[in-house]
Protein backbone atom coordinates (compact mmCIF):
# COMPACT_ATOMS: atom_id res chain seq x y z
CA UNK A 1 0.00 0.00 0.00
CA UNK A 2 1.35 3.57 -0.94
CA UNK A 3 2.57 5.98 2.15
CA UNK A 4 -0.53 8.96 2.38
CA UNK A 5 0.49 12.05 1.02
CA UNK A 6 -1.58 15.24 2.55
CA UNK A 7 -0.89 18.85 2.27
CA UNK A 8 -2.50 22.14 3.98
CA UNK A 9 -1.65 25.89 3.87
CA UNK A 10 -2.99 29.07 5.38
CA UNK A 11 -3.11 32.82 4.03
CA UNK A 12 -3.33 34.07 7.28
CA UNK A 13 -6.43 34.29 10.08
CA UNK A 14 -7.83 37.29 11.53
CA UNK A 15 -11.17 39.14 11.13
CA UNK A 16 -12.73 39.18 7.48
CA UNK A 17 -15.49 41.02 6.79
CA UNK A 18 -18.12 38.70 4.89
CA UNK A 19 -20.23 42.08 4.00
CA UNK A 20 -16.81 44.05 2.65
CA UNK A 21 -15.77 41.03 0.36
CA UNK A 22 -16.29 41.28 -2.96
CA UNK A 23 -16.91 38.34 -5.74
CA UNK A 24 -14.06 39.62 -7.63
CA UNK A 25 -11.76 39.86 -4.69
CA UNK A 26 -12.69 36.47 -3.57
CA UNK A 27 -12.21 34.36 -6.41
CA UNK A 28 -9.07 35.87 -6.39
CA UNK A 29 -7.66 34.85 -3.13
CA UNK A 30 -9.46 31.24 -3.85
CA UNK A 31 -7.70 31.15 -7.09
CA UNK A 32 -4.63 31.62 -5.21
CA UNK A 33 -5.12 29.26 -2.24
CA UNK A 34 -6.13 26.65 -4.82
CA UNK A 35 -2.78 27.18 -6.82
CA UNK A 36 -0.36 27.54 -4.42
CA UNK A 37 -2.19 24.25 -2.48
CA UNK A 38 -1.86 22.32 -5.90
CA UNK A 39 1.44 23.37 -6.55
CA UNK A 40 2.37 21.64 -3.34
CA UNK A 41 0.37 19.03 -4.12
CA UNK A 42 1.80 18.11 -7.78
CA UNK A 43 5.54 17.50 -6.16
CA UNK A 44 4.32 15.17 -3.44
CA UNK A 45 2.59 13.06 -5.84
CA UNK A 46 5.96 13.02 -7.70
CA UNK A 47 7.30 11.57 -4.78
CA UNK A 48 9.25 15.23 -3.98
CA UNK A 49 10.36 16.09 -0.28
CA UNK A 50 8.04 17.59 2.06
CA UNK A 51 10.10 20.34 2.77
CA UNK A 52 10.17 21.02 -0.93
CA UNK A 53 6.55 20.76 -1.14
CA UNK A 54 6.15 23.34 1.47
CA UNK A 55 8.32 25.78 -0.17
CA UNK A 56 6.62 25.15 -3.24
CA UNK A 57 3.20 26.43 -1.85
CA UNK A 58 4.14 28.97 0.30
CA UNK A 59 6.11 30.35 -2.63
CA UNK A 60 3.33 31.39 -4.68
CA UNK A 61 1.15 33.35 -1.64
CA UNK A 62 4.67 35.40 -1.18
CA UNK A 63 4.55 36.05 -5.48
CA UNK A 64 0.22 36.90 -4.66
CA UNK A 65 0.06 40.98 -3.76
CA UNK A 66 -3.43 39.62 -1.97
CA UNK A 67 -1.09 37.81 1.38
CA UNK A 68 1.12 39.37 3.70
CA UNK A 69 4.21 37.76 2.63
CA UNK A 70 6.44 38.70 -0.18
CA UNK A 71 5.11 40.87 -2.60
CA UNK A 72 2.08 42.85 -0.50
CA UNK A 73 4.13 42.50 2.81
CA UNK A 74 2.65 44.95 5.16
CA UNK A 75 5.23 48.18 5.52
CA UNK A 76 7.06 49.11 8.62
CA UNK A 77 6.93 52.78 10.61
CA UNK A 78 9.74 53.66 7.84
CA UNK A 79 7.48 52.39 5.04
CA UNK A 80 9.72 49.66 4.26
CA UNK A 81 8.80 45.89 3.95
CA UNK A 82 10.78 43.58 6.14
CA UNK A 83 10.29 39.93 6.04
CA UNK A 84 10.40 36.90 8.12
CA UNK A 85 10.34 33.40 7.11
CA UNK A 86 10.96 29.75 8.66
CA UNK A 87 11.22 26.09 7.59
CA UNK A 88 11.39 22.76 9.18
CA UNK A 89 12.15 19.24 8.24
CA UNK A 90 10.87 16.83 10.37
CA UNK A 91 13.29 14.05 9.37
CA UNK A 92 16.19 14.88 11.40
CA UNK A 93 14.45 18.12 13.38
CA UNK A 94 16.43 20.38 10.87
CA UNK A 95 15.68 24.04 10.23
CA UNK A 96 16.34 27.12 9.07
CA UNK A 97 14.98 30.87 9.34
CA UNK A 98 15.78 34.48 8.35
CA UNK A 99 14.43 37.65 10.03
CA UNK A 100 14.45 41.02 8.23
CA UNK A 101 15.09 41.08 5.23
CA UNK A 102 14.22 43.47 2.70
CA UNK A 103 15.42 42.52 -0.63
CA UNK A 104 14.73 38.88 -1.03
CA UNK A 105 12.00 38.03 -3.40
CA UNK A 106 10.76 34.84 -2.03
CA UNK A 107 11.90 34.59 1.69
CA UNK A 108 10.97 31.15 2.50
CA UNK A 109 13.21 29.48 0.02
CA UNK A 110 16.29 31.67 1.76
CA UNK A 111 14.84 29.82 4.55
CA UNK A 112 15.38 26.48 3.20
CA UNK A 113 19.36 27.42 1.96
CA UNK A 114 20.16 28.66 5.77
CA UNK A 115 18.69 24.80 6.41
CA UNK A 116 20.37 23.11 3.35
CA UNK A 117 23.95 25.42 3.20
CA UNK A 118 24.65 27.13 6.32
CA UNK A 119 25.66 25.94 9.67
CA UNK A 120 23.15 28.23 11.22
CA UNK A 121 19.20 28.41 11.98
CA UNK A 122 18.34 31.51 12.21
CA UNK A 123 19.82 34.55 10.04
CA UNK A 124 18.75 38.46 10.57
CA UNK A 125 18.90 41.81 8.17
CA UNK A 126 21.79 42.45 6.11
CA UNK A 127 23.87 39.43 7.53
CA UNK A 128 21.03 37.28 6.14
CA UNK A 129 21.02 38.71 2.65
CA UNK A 130 24.77 38.92 2.43
CA UNK A 131 24.56 35.37 2.92
CA UNK A 132 21.60 35.13 0.12
CA UNK A 133 23.66 37.06 -2.57
CA UNK A 134 26.72 34.77 -2.06
CA UNK A 135 24.18 31.78 -2.49
CA UNK A 136 23.35 33.60 -5.80
CA UNK A 137 20.18 35.05 -5.02
CA UNK A 138 19.33 38.42 -6.83
CA UNK A 139 18.67 41.63 -5.15
CA UNK A 140 15.11 42.74 -5.04
CA UNK A 141 13.90 46.58 -5.31
CA UNK A 142 11.61 47.36 -2.31
CA UNK A 143 9.63 49.02 -5.24
CA UNK A 144 8.46 45.23 -6.27
CA UNK A 145 6.89 44.26 -2.56
CA UNK A 146 5.41 47.60 -2.27
CA UNK A 147 1.45 47.75 -3.20
CA UNK A 148 -1.12 50.73 -2.51
CA UNK A 149 -3.45 48.95 0.10
CA UNK A 150 -0.31 48.33 2.32
CA UNK A 151 0.18 52.08 1.76
CA UNK A 152 -3.41 53.18 2.80
CA UNK A 153 -2.97 50.37 6.10
CA UNK A 154 0.11 52.27 7.17
CA UNK A 155 -1.05 55.79 7.04
CA UNK A 156 -4.25 54.60 8.79
CA UNK A 157 -2.36 52.74 11.61
CA UNK A 158 -0.05 55.90 12.04
CA UNK A 159 -2.48 58.06 12.60
CA UNK A 160 -4.00 56.16 15.19
CA UNK A 161 -0.70 55.28 16.09
CA UNK A 162 -1.56 51.73 16.48
CA UNK A 163 1.07 48.77 15.35
CA UNK A 164 -1.44 46.42 13.91
CA UNK A 165 -4.43 46.38 11.53
CA UNK A 166 -7.43 48.23 11.72
CA UNK A 167 -10.61 48.59 9.83
CA UNK A 168 -10.24 50.83 6.87
CA UNK A 169 -11.88 50.17 3.19
CA UNK A 170 -10.18 46.46 2.65
CA UNK A 171 -12.56 43.29 3.99
CA UNK A 172 -9.59 41.73 5.41
CA UNK A 173 -7.63 44.96 7.09
CA UNK A 174 -8.03 43.44 10.44
CA UNK A 175 -6.08 40.32 9.75
CA UNK A 176 -2.50 38.60 9.94
CA UNK A 177 -1.97 37.61 6.29
CA UNK A 178 0.79 35.66 7.10
CA UNK A 179 0.98 32.28 4.65
CA UNK A 180 2.30 28.94 6.02
CA UNK A 181 1.90 25.41 4.68
CA UNK A 182 2.75 21.57 6.31
CA UNK A 183 2.98 18.51 3.73
CA UNK A 184 3.39 15.02 4.60
CA UNK A 185 5.47 13.10 1.96
CA UNK A 186 5.37 9.54 0.39
CA UNK A 187 8.54 8.95 2.70
CA UNK A 188 6.50 9.76 6.10
CA UNK A 189 8.37 12.66 6.10
CA UNK A 190 6.99 15.77 7.56
CA UNK A 191 7.78 19.72 6.78
CA UNK A 192 6.25 22.89 7.81
CA UNK A 193 6.92 26.52 6.00
CA UNK A 194 5.70 30.04 7.59
CA UNK A 195 6.58 33.15 5.76
CA UNK A 196 5.57 37.23 6.46
CA UNK A 197 5.44 40.49 6.22
CA UNK A 198 5.10 41.22 9.95
CA UNK A 199 2.97 43.51 11.54
CA UNK A 200 1.85 46.96 10.19
CA UNK A 201 3.70 50.09 11.35
CA UNK A 202 6.25 47.64 13.04
CA UNK A 203 9.31 49.55 14.93
CA UNK A 204 13.04 48.76 15.97
CA UNK A 205 13.57 45.54 13.59
CA UNK A 206 11.04 43.75 15.14
CA UNK A 207 10.44 40.31 14.52
CA UNK A 208 7.38 38.18 15.03
CA UNK A 209 6.98 34.21 15.51
CA UNK A 210 6.73 33.83 11.71
CA UNK A 211 10.80 33.62 12.07
CA UNK A 212 11.20 31.74 15.50
CA UNK A 213 11.03 27.56 15.16
CA UNK A 214 8.61 26.45 17.74
CA UNK A 215 6.25 29.62 17.76
CA UNK A 216 5.40 29.76 14.22
CA UNK A 217 6.76 26.80 12.58
CA UNK A 218 7.28 23.29 13.51
CA UNK A 219 7.59 19.55 11.81
CA UNK A 220 8.80 16.32 13.84
CA UNK A 221 8.38 13.24 11.97
CA UNK A 222 6.43 10.87 13.76
CA UNK A 223 4.05 13.34 15.41
CA UNK A 224 3.37 16.50 13.38
CA UNK A 225 3.88 19.84 11.63
CA UNK A 226 2.35 23.19 12.36
CA UNK A 227 2.69 26.24 10.94
CA UNK A 228 0.78 29.44 12.72
CA UNK A 229 -0.69 32.63 12.02
CA UNK A 230 -1.89 35.74 14.10
CA UNK A 231 -0.27 38.13 16.65
CA UNK A 232 3.50 36.82 17.09
CA UNK A 233 4.04 38.81 20.29
CA UNK A 234 1.37 36.18 21.60
CA UNK A 235 2.32 33.60 20.12
CA UNK A 236 6.11 34.01 20.94
CA UNK A 237 5.01 33.81 24.36
CA UNK A 238 3.01 30.88 23.75
CA UNK A 239 5.26 28.82 21.96
CA UNK A 240 2.02 27.98 19.95
CA UNK A 241 3.66 25.69 16.88
CA UNK A 242 6.00 23.42 19.70
CA UNK A 243 3.15 23.77 22.20
CA UNK A 244 0.80 21.19 19.95
CA UNK A 245 4.04 18.91 18.87
CA UNK A 246 4.34 18.69 22.78
CA UNK A 247 0.85 17.87 23.46
CA UNK A 248 0.78 15.35 21.04
CA UNK A 249 3.86 13.90 22.35
CA UNK A 250 3.54 13.86 25.53
CA UNK A 251 0.08 14.00 26.42
CA UNK A 252 -1.14 11.55 23.61
CA UNK A 253 -3.76 13.85 21.89
CA UNK A 254 -4.60 14.03 18.75
CA UNK A 255 -3.67 16.61 16.00
CA UNK A 256 -7.64 17.76 16.61
CA UNK A 257 -7.77 18.00 20.38
CA UNK A 258 -4.26 19.56 20.53
CA UNK A 259 -4.55 22.31 18.06
CA UNK A 260 -7.81 23.21 19.72
CA UNK A 261 -6.47 22.93 23.34
CA UNK A 262 -3.52 25.80 21.84
CA UNK A 263 -5.88 28.28 20.14
CA UNK A 264 -8.75 28.30 22.34
CA UNK A 265 -6.93 27.93 25.68
CA UNK A 266 -4.62 30.10 27.33
CA UNK A 267 -3.66 31.69 24.08
CA UNK A 268 -7.28 33.38 23.58
CA UNK A 269 -7.41 34.15 27.02
CA UNK A 270 -4.19 36.38 26.88
CA UNK A 271 -5.38 38.13 23.67
CA UNK A 272 -3.41 36.24 20.41
CA UNK A 273 -5.94 36.36 17.44
CA UNK A 274 -4.85 33.74 15.56
CA UNK A 275 -4.59 30.27 14.22
CA UNK A 276 -2.38 27.23 12.60
CA UNK A 277 -2.91 24.74 10.53
CA UNK A 278 -1.42 21.31 11.79
CA UNK A 279 -0.77 17.90 9.74
CA UNK A 280 -0.19 14.44 11.77
CA UNK A 281 2.00 11.77 10.84
CA UNK A 282 -1.08 9.83 9.47
CA UNK A 283 -1.93 12.89 7.24
CA UNK A 284 -4.69 14.08 9.64
CA UNK A 285 -5.60 17.73 8.87
CA UNK A 286 -6.41 20.31 11.52
CA UNK A 287 -7.35 24.29 10.61
CA UNK A 288 -7.96 25.68 14.37
CA UNK A 289 -9.00 29.59 14.46
CA UNK A 290 -10.53 31.68 17.29
CA UNK A 291 -10.76 34.76 14.79
CA UNK A 292 -13.80 35.34 12.26
CA UNK A 293 -11.86 33.59 9.93
CA UNK A 294 -8.49 32.16 8.44
CA UNK A 295 -7.82 32.07 4.16
CA UNK A 296 -6.98 28.37 4.16
CA UNK A 297 -6.60 24.81 1.65
CA UNK A 298 -5.56 21.70 1.98
CA UNK A 299 -5.92 18.31 -0.22
CA UNK A 300 -6.06 15.38 2.10
CA UNK A 301 -5.12 11.76 1.93
CA UNK A 302 -7.62 10.59 -0.60
CA UNK A 303 -6.97 13.50 -2.94
CA UNK A 304 -9.80 16.10 -2.33
CA UNK A 305 -9.49 19.74 -2.36
CA UNK A 306 -10.83 22.30 0.23
CA UNK A 307 -10.61 25.56 -0.01
CA UNK A 308 -12.37 27.87 3.01
CA UNK A 309 -12.03 31.08 4.27
CA UNK A 310 -14.62 31.76 7.04
CA UNK A 311 -14.74 29.91 10.13
CA UNK A 312 -18.52 28.81 10.23
CA UNK A 313 -17.82 27.75 6.96
N1 LIG B 1 2.41 36.11 12.93
C1 LIG B 1 2.82 37.23 12.15
C2 LIG B 1 3.69 38.15 12.96
O1 LIG B 1 3.34 38.43 14.08
C3 LIG B 1 1.68 38.03 11.64
C4 LIG B 1 0.70 37.25 10.83
O2 LIG B 1 0.33 36.12 11.20
O3 LIG B 1 0.25 37.79 9.80
O4 LIG B 1 4.67 38.61 12.45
Amino acid sequence: MSQPIAIAIHGGAGTILRAQMSDELKQGIVAALEQSVRAGHQLLVQGGDALDAVVAAVRVLEDSPYFNAGKGSVLTHQEMVEMDASVMHGLHMDAGAVAGVRHIRNPVELARDVMRHSDHVLLIGDGAEAFAFGQGYDYTEQDYFFTERRYEQLQAMKAKGLFALSESKYPDDKKFGTVGAVALDQHGNLAAATSTGGITNKKFGRVGDSALIGAGTVAENGNVAVSTTGMGEFFIRKMVAGDVAARMRYLKEDVHTASEQVIQGELKTLGGEGGLIALDASGEIHFAMNSSGMYRASIDTQGDLLVKIYADE
